[in-house]
């Protein structure tokens, strides 16, 4: 929890998330339409999602499995019964004039997510419902002066609407929260976690209280203002830091807070009023006459349970206990399941599987981070870089010489023992060989032995001599051995 200034005390954000998750499905929640990103305008459109009248929706087996098994991901509770409500508004991109969605009675009810702080705490949030819905048409302003253009691709689209509970106190953990939240939808399969096209997105909400000391209650929750529609991390902690600001000056004045809808700004990074709160009743929610009441079997919900995969928090558990990674690294690995999987890969074999964390972290992402590549680009594989650690492992070459020959590997694809072989890169272990540079060394400088024997320090001047002598290829410790032998 980060407390803010103000001019008259101190106060607390509190910050609930309604994060709208695209339902990783290739037909529509209620049709058989595609769902294909970047298609050409209304080409994906059947006449159900056009709502045609006298069509009837037909339930898409498919979104429902991806909505149970994303409620058990988040240690839910998974309600065997559901219903679909119609939820009524007018706008140009909802050719129906209402939206299927569920209000009462949804297919999941609360649930946990744990969140990773940056400061290596984490915290539990807890999760309210999940509820299925149709995605609307978009309206597009900008392709004529004059005249606005729908595109009905998107109408029925399936989207999870995933609501936290106001456990949030900072754009910190609401930052971490999505995170978390996107890695394990991804884990799942059950959303692709794609920000950029719209595939999540969030509308959060936002309230400040005055908050005297960390740990002492604060007061009753205050009225909260909602942001819409945020398509990227950064721009949700950008808008709750300008919200939370703009309340608590608000409030400090002597005025009160209007529950509001807003918009974030990304030019100017501010939050605008776009109207006032509606409420569940202006939307006229009644169930839709055309879908009966949703009906669970338990055996198939067990057999999803059964069927899940290792995801993030017990993954990074083993990481720590079986190859005894630090819990931050094994954070790192373990957040998406494709690096992870190449992680243990390149661990696959390793005597030393810290050591492959560390390669595969620093290195290897460090390397594709520097070069805005993604792994697929990489020409090192995970074989390959585990063929290269193997040369560490065994002696063959040291760890300084290990990063040029991976330099080498990440620009041709070469493989490291034959890049070790053809350029001559073996480590020197032979005694006799480092011996007698030590020697001529010792000989030719007089001065920095006598040094050395009064301040060993000075033998770290030798290491370097030898190591300059032999382009990096002595080995370190056959070198330290001897000088400490010989001065
Ligand atoms: P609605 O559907 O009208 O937006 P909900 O009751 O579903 O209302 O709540 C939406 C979100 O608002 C939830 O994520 C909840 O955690 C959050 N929320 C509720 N009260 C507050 C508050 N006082 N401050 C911040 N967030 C809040
Ligand atoms: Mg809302």
């Amino acid at each position: 929890m980060t407390l803010i200034e103000g001019r008259t005390g101190a106060w607390e954000t509190v910050i609930g998330l309604e994060v709208h998750a695209q339902v990783m499905s290739d037909a529509k929640l209620f049709s058989g339409a595609a769902t294909a990103f970047g298609a050409e305008p209304n080409t994906q459109v059947s006449l159900v999602d056009a709502a045609f009248p006298g069509m009837l929706p037909v339930i898409n087996r498919r979104c429902v499995e991806q909505a149970v098994r994303t409620g058990l991901g988040l240690n839910a509770k998974i309600n065997l019964r559901s219903v679909f409500d119609r939820k009524n508004y007018f706008y140009p991109d909802l050719p129906a004039g209402y939206q299927i969605s569920q209000y009462k009675d949804p297919i999941v009810g609360e649930g946990e997510v744990t969140v990773d702080l940056d400061d290596g705490t984490s915290r539990t949030v807890r999760i309210e419902r999940l509820h299925l819905e149709q995605d609307a048409g978009k309206s597009v302003h900008d392709m004529d002066p004059k005249r606005t253009f729908v595109d009905l691709n998107r109408a029925g689209v399936a989207l999870m609407e995933i609501v936290s509970k106001p456990d949030l106190r900072s754009a910190d953990e609401a930052g971490a929260y999505l995170a978390k939240l996107r890695s394990i939808l991804r884990y799942l399969g059950t959303c692709d976690g794609n920000m950029e096209q719209g595939s999540l997105r969030a509308d959060v909400n936002v309230s400040v209280r005055r908050r005297v000391k960390e740990g002492q209650p604060g007061e009753p929750l205050g009225t909260r203002c909602e942001i819409k529609n945020l398509n990227s991390i950064r721009f949700i902690r950008q808008a709750i830091e300008h919200e939370a600001r703009r309340q608590i000056e608000i409030l400090e004045d002597g005025g009160t807070i209007e529950q509001e809808t807003r918009l974030f700004d990304p030019s100017r990074g501010e939050t605008r009023a776009m109207r006032s709160k509606e409420e569940a009743h202006d939307y006229r929610y009644f169930p839709d006459p055309d879908l009966l009441p949703l009906e669970l079997d338990p055996d198939w919900v067990e057999e999803m349970r059964a069927g899940l995969p290792e995801l993030p928090d017990a993954k990074r558990a083993r990481f720590v206990a079986d190859y005894g990674l630090s819990a931050g690294d094994a954070a790192t690995l373990a957040a998406d399941r494709e690096d992870a999987d190449f992680f243990e890969a390149v661990a696959a074999g390793r005597n030393d599987p810290k050591q492959a964390g560390n390669w595969v972290i620093n290195e290897f992402y460090g390397r594709l981070n520097k070069a805005g590549q993604r792994r697929a680009d990489s020409p090192v594989t995970a074989e390959k870089l585990s063929g290269l650690l193997a040369l560490i492992e065994s002696g063959e070459i040291s760890g300084r010489i290990a990063k040029d020959v991976f330099d080498e590997m990440f620009e041709t694809g070469g493989d490291a023992a034959a890049i070790v072989e053809a350029k001559g890169l073996k480590q020197i272990s032979d005694t006799g060989a480092i011996e007698e540079i030590v020697d001529r060394l010792i000989a030719e400088n007089p001065k920095q032995v006598a040094q050395a024997k009064e301040q060993p320090k000075v033998a770290g001047w030798f290491v370097g001599q030898v190591m300059k002598a032999t382009k990096g290829q002595a080995n370190p410790a056959v070198v330290n051995e001897i000088l400490k032998k010989k001065l």
